[in-house]
C-alpha cells in the first residue's frame, strides 16, 4: 500500500486529448469543457472533505457521452489511460496490498453518479480485480456520514499499514488470523479512516484466504519436488523490504509460518520420499511467426 503523490497532476491533458479526437461527440465536451474545468478545480476539496456527501453531478446531460470517452476512448486517449492502467511501476495494489500488479482501473469517485470525472486522470487509480467488485460503485456511506475509502494518490495513511498473520493448526489445517498495525505518529482521525477503508474493501477475510491458498501453494510445491521449507521462506523474507513489519501480505505469510515451528513441520512432511527425479533431455522447439 503505496502513496501515490507522484501520479496526481494539476493538468487536465485527458480531457484536451478526449476534445481534440475525430470522435463522435467530441464537439460536446468542446461545447462543456469550462463546466468540466470548474468541476475539475473543485476535485482535491471533495476529497479533503471526506465527511461531506460530494455535490451532484452538474452534467448529467453529456453524462453517457463522458463514460462512453473512458470506455471506449479515441486512440491517443486510449493509450495514457492503458499506462494508468497497466504500465505502471506498482507491484501490490494501493488501495489493499494485495502482492501482484493491479491491473485495473478505479474510478475513486464513480462514474455512473460523478461522469465530470470520468476521465478525470486525478480520479483514477491502479486497482486489483479483487478490490474491484467490492469497492464498485460506492464511495459515500450515509450511515458512517464519510467517504468509505481512503484515496491512495491524496492521502499517505494507507502506507503506514503493516500486517501481521497468526498462524495456528488444527489436525493438519493450518488456520490463519490477520491483524493490522499503523505507524505511531498516525491521527486519530487517519486511524478511523484506515479502518473503514479496510473493513469496507474486506482486507482482513482476503488475506486470510491469500494465507490459504499460499500454503496449499506450498503443500503442493513440497509434494511435488520437496525443498528446505524454513529456508526457502528466510530467504524470501531476505530478498524482500527490509522493513521489520510486513509492508504487504506475501511477507506477513511468510513470518506467520515461521513463527509457528508446527506449520513448517506440516508443510515439510508433505516432501516426496525416494530418490529425487532423473531430470528429462529437452530440445528447442522454434515457431516463426
Ligand atoms: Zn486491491
Amino acid at each position: 500500500m503505496k502513496y501515490l503523490f507522484h501520479m496526481r497532476t494539476s493538468k487536465c491533458g485527458w480531457l484536451d486529448l478526449a476534445i481534440t479526437s475525430k470522435k463522435e461527440n467530441a464537439g460536446l465536451l468542446q461545447y462543456a469543457k469550462f463546466a468540466l474545468l470548474d468541476c475539475y478545480k473543485e476535485f482535491d476539496g471533495i476529497v479533503d472533505k471526506f465527511k461531506d456527501r460530494p455535490p451532484v453531478s452538474r452534467v448529467k446531460l453529456i453524462a453517457s457521452v463522458l463514460r462512453e470517452f473512458y470506455g471506449a476512448p479515441p486512440k491517443d486517449l486510449h493509450e495514457i489511460v492503458l499506462m494508468r492502467r497497466r504500465k505502471h511501476e506498482l507491484d501490490e495494489c494501493p488501495y489493499c496490498g494485495y502482492p501482484l500488479k493491479p491491473r485495473t482501473l478505479d474510478h475513486f469517485l464513480p462514474k455512473e453518479d460523478w461522469p465530470e470525472y470520468a476521465i478525470f486522470s486525478n480520479n483514477l487509480v491502479p486497482q486489483c480485480s479483487d478490490c474491484a467488485p467490492i469497492k464498485g460503485q460506492r464511495y459515500y456511506c450515509d450511515t458512517d456520514k464519510q467517504a468509505l475509502f481512503l484515496h491512495p494518490m491524496y492521502s499517505s495513511a494507507l502506507s503506514t499499514v503493516r500486517f501481521h498473520v497468526d498462524v495456528s493448526l488444527v489436525g493438519n489445517r493450518a488456520i490463519f488470523c490477520a491483524k493490522f498495525s499503523i505507524l505511531e505518529y498516525v491521527s486519530v482521525e487517519d486511524e478511523q479512516r484506515i479502518r473503514l477503508h479496510l473493513k469496507s474493501l474486506q482486507v482482513k477475510r482476503r488475506i486470510e484466504e491469500y494465507c490459504d491458498e499460499q500454503y496449499q501453494r506450498w503443500t503442493r510445491i513440497v509434494g511435488a519436488r520437496g525443498c528446505n521449507v524454513r529456508a526457502s521462506f528466510e530467504r524470501r523474507l531476505k530478498e524482500g523490504d527490509s522493513d521489520p513489519y510486513a509492508t504487504n501480505w506475501g511477507i506477513a505469510f511468510y513470518q506467520g509460518v515461521l513463527n509457528n515451528p508446527q506449520a513448517v513441520e506440516n508443510l515439510q512432511k508433505h516432501e516426496p520420499y525416494g530418490p529425487p527425479r532423473p531430470l528429462v533431455k529437452i530440445r528447442a522447439l522454434f515457431i516463426s511467426d
